[in-house]
């Protein structure tokens, strides 16, 4: 289990600590719960819109450290986007976390997402970092919830 502890670098703990954005937001235009059942993580997400650009977001909920730094990190990445942006993040979120054979990590555009790289090779952490991404893309679709069984 040596391992694993890599996977809680500094920035994670910081993040699982004290989470960015961590609040409820109101006025919201869009919000969705998502939940984790294989870990018992729980994200709730609040997003703002400007016509398709995600003026604020911000989040509530409880898991593990990397549940929750996630969500945080990606709260930060994400605000000032346009949902496209969001999205086209998420997929390389997505395919870092799940270590598909693609290009090296693209760290340029994933920035301090990055070091989630190391998820990976924890299969069943894989849903917690990617937890609130999919929360997020509930909300954008005005779906009210979504479960990673
Ligand atoms: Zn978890």
């Amino acid at each position: 289990m040596a391992d694993l502890r890599e996977l809680y670098q500094e920035v994670i703990l910081d993040h699982s600590r004290k989470p960015k954005n961590y609040r409820k937001l109101e006025p919201h235009d869009r919000m969705a719960t998502g939940t984790n059942p294989l870990c018992g993580d729980q994200v709730i997400l609040y997003v703002r819109l400007e016509g398709d650009r995600i003026a604020d977001v911000a989040f509530e909920g409880q898991g593990c450290a990397i549940s929750k730094a996630s969500a945080s990190m990606m709260t930060v990445a994400i605000k000032g986007k346009t949902a496209a942006e969001a999205d086209t993040l998420f997929q390389k979120f997505h395919e870092m976390v799940t270590g598909k054979p693609v290009a090296p990590v693209d760290s340029q555009s994933l920035g301090k997402l990055a070091v989630f790289a190391g998820v990976c090779e924890f299969p069943a952490r894989v849903k917690c970092a990617s937890l609130g991404w999919h929360t997020l893309r509930a909300a954008l679709e005005s779906k009210p919830t979504v479960s990673m069984e």
